[in-house]
């Protein structure tokens, strides 16, 4: 269904994004070849696509020529004896809930994370132990002229919070691997992974999930496991390490840690505040603007780099700035 003159931020978690001239909202695989059909015909060359919305930043200082949305009526979900196909509208709410239903092993384990199977594959969406593409076999699309392309997990070779899918394509359906899971464990799992998010995530607050990725691990910053420095105290080179104490390298060195370390935790810039119960999340107090998110993103990014000498990089995708309001959070000195 086309609409036109949408505004953008309901349909983002953190509630903020500009208004989109033309809006598709596809509820079937018929509705996305006539949103394709429609993108070609007139030529639109700047268009994106909305999964959940859970992982976004949507400049809303600007208006966009067309954004199509996946809707959650593109979701069905169809059961074959050794896998199992997705198409890209479904919820990951929903997915777990007849997954731990049936039994489909391993699914569990996307317990709690927010948004679409088609943006989690974009985003290879998971949590420390495990991530989407551990049960994904094939990714199905189709390209800007709405030709289908397939792409095998192998030949996609998936990274962290990246699935790696070429842009300018529109992800139709995910196949995934059938394994047998033992329901009353897969249940409790699942519970447990929501008990987790609770106490440790702001969900009270409209956000989109961890602001930066974790940085590599310590050894890859001349920190050897372990033997980190006392938080505060100074390096030869004049900067603070962060300590690599009880929580392990990966807790001191998560990006959430950092940003606390720098003493940035429950800072503000307008309503968007780098968030008092974990410092990675950025969180809509109200009126916050794409600007006010930015420009936390830009301080956390300088005070850790600064201090610590690790460069966040952000894991949030970045709709509609200019390269220059991008340029300092690529930039590697303060
Ligand atoms: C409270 C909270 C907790 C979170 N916790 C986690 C977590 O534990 N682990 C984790 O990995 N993430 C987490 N996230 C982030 C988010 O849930 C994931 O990144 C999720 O996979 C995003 O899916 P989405 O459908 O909302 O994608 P969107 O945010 O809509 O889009 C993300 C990207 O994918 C693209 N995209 C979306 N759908 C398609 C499609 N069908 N075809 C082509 N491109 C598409 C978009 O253009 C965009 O570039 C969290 C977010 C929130 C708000």
């Amino acid at each position: 269904m086309l609409k036109s003159d949408v505004d953008l931020a309901p349909y983002t978690y953190i509630r903020i994004g500009g208004r989109a001239e033309a809006f598709w909202e596809v509820r079937s695989r018929t509705d996305l070849e006539s949103a394709l059909e429609w993108r070609r015909q007139r030529g639109v060359a700047e268009w994106f696509v909305l999964g959940g919305g859970a992982n976004l930043l949507v400049n809303d200082e600007r208006s966009y020529a067309l954004v199509i949305k996946l809707d959650r009526a593109f979701g069905a979900i169809r059961e074959e004896p050794d896998r199992i196909v997705v198409e890209a509208g479904v919820y990951l709410s929903r997915l777990v809930r007849d997954g731990v239903a049936a039994g489909w092993g391993g699914i569990e384990q996307l317990a709690g994370i927010p948004g679409t199977i088609g943006g989690a594959v974009v985003m290879n969406a998971g949590i420390p132990a495990f991530e989407t593409f551990d049960l994904v076999l094939e990714v199905r699309a189709l390209d800007a002229e709405g030709r289908e392309v397939c792409f095998r997990t192998e030949e996609l070779r998936p990274g962290y919070r990246n699935g790696n899918i070429p842009p300018d394509v529109v992800v139709s359906e995910v196949i995934l691997a059938r394994r047998a899971g033992d329901r009353a464990a897969m249940a409790t799992a699942a519970r447990r992974l929501k008990d987790e998010r609770r106490e440790k995530q702001p969900l009270q607050h409209p956000s989109f999930g961890s602001t930066f990725r974790n940085p590599d691990p310590p050894a890859a910053h001349g920190v050897p496991e372990g033997h980190g420095s006392p938080a505060g105290q100074a390096t030869p080179a004049g900067r603070e390490r962060p300590r690599v104490g009880e929580q392990g390298a990966a807790g001191a060195w998560a990006a959430g840690t950092l940003i606390e370390r720098a003493g940035l935790k429950g800072a503000r810039r307008g309503d968007a505040q780098l968030s008092e119960k974990h410092a990675n999340f950025v969180v809509n107090l109200g009126r916050a603007s794409a600007r006010d998110v930015l420009e936390l993103m830009i301080l956390a990014r300088r005070e850790v780099g600064r201090r610590f000498g690790v460069w966040l990089e952000p894991e949030v995708r970045m709709v509609g700035f200019r390269p220059a309001d991008l340029e300092p959070l690529l930039e590697r000195a303060a």
